[in-house]
C-alpha cells in the first residue's frame, strides 16, 4: 500500500487505542498516542528506498534497506515485537519522569501503528512474511500498490474509521 493508505491504516490504529485506552487520556497522551501511530503505520517501508518515510530520511533508509529485503525482517510481527522491546527497554534506559512518560504515550501508538502497516500489506498481492524468519509470505487480497482498487479501498477505509470513530 502506499504512504496514504497507511497513513489512514495509523489515524485508525490511534484512535482504536485510545477507544480502547478509555476516557481517562489527557490531550497531551491522545496528540502522542495518534502520532506515534501515524509514524509507526509508516515506519516498516524504511526497507525500500522509493517510499514516504525513506525521502524523510534517506540515511536511515539507506542502511535500513541495504540491510533488510523489502517486505522482510521490518514486516513482521517478530520486528514488530522487537522493536516495542528495544523501545520500551531503552527509553527506560535513557528516560525518566515526563520524558519517560511521554515517550510511552509514544509507543503505545506506535507499535499498533506498525501492526496496521503489515495488516493493510497483507491485502496486496506480495503479502506479508507473518512468520518470518519462515519466509514464506501470506496475503488475504491482490490489491496492487497504487492502483484504482488501493485508491477505493483508502476511501472506504476512511469511511469506516470515520463512522466508527468520529461523531
Ligand atoms: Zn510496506
Amino acid at each position: 500500500m502506499n504512504y496514504i493508505t497507511h497513513g489512514i491504516g495509523g489515524i485508525g490504529a490511534g484512535l482504536l487505542v485510545l477507544t480502547v485506552a478509555g476516557q481517562g487520556l489527557n490531550e497531551t497522551s491522545q496528540v502522542l498516542i495518534t502520532s506515534g501511530a501515524v509514524l509507526g503505520s509508516l515506519f516498516p517501508d524504511i526497507d525500500h528506498q522509493q517510499s514516504y518515510i525513506a525521502h524523510k530520511v534517506p540515511v536511515a533508509s539507506f542502511a535500513a534497506s541495504t540491510v533488510f529485503k523489502h517486505r522482510g525482517f521490518l514486516h513482521s510481527p517478530a520486528f514488530i515485537i522487537l522493536a516495542w522491546i528495544l523501545l520500551t527497554a531503552g527509553s527506560r534506559f535513557m528516560l525518566s519522569g515526563e520524558l519517560l512518560w511521554m515517550a510511552n504515550q509514544f509507543i503505545t501508538g506506535f507499535i499498533p501503528g506498525m501492526l496496521s502497516h503489515i495488516i493493510l500489506d497483507t491485502l496486496n498481492k506480495q503479502g506479508i512474511p507473518w512468520l518470518w524468519p519462515y519466509k514464506k509470505r501470506f496475503r488475504l487480497l491482490s490489491i496492487r500498490t497504487d492502483s484504482i482498487m488501493e485508491t477505493t479501498f483508502a476511501i472506504v477505509l476512511t469511511a469506516l474509521i470515520g463512522y466508527r470513530f468520529i461523531q
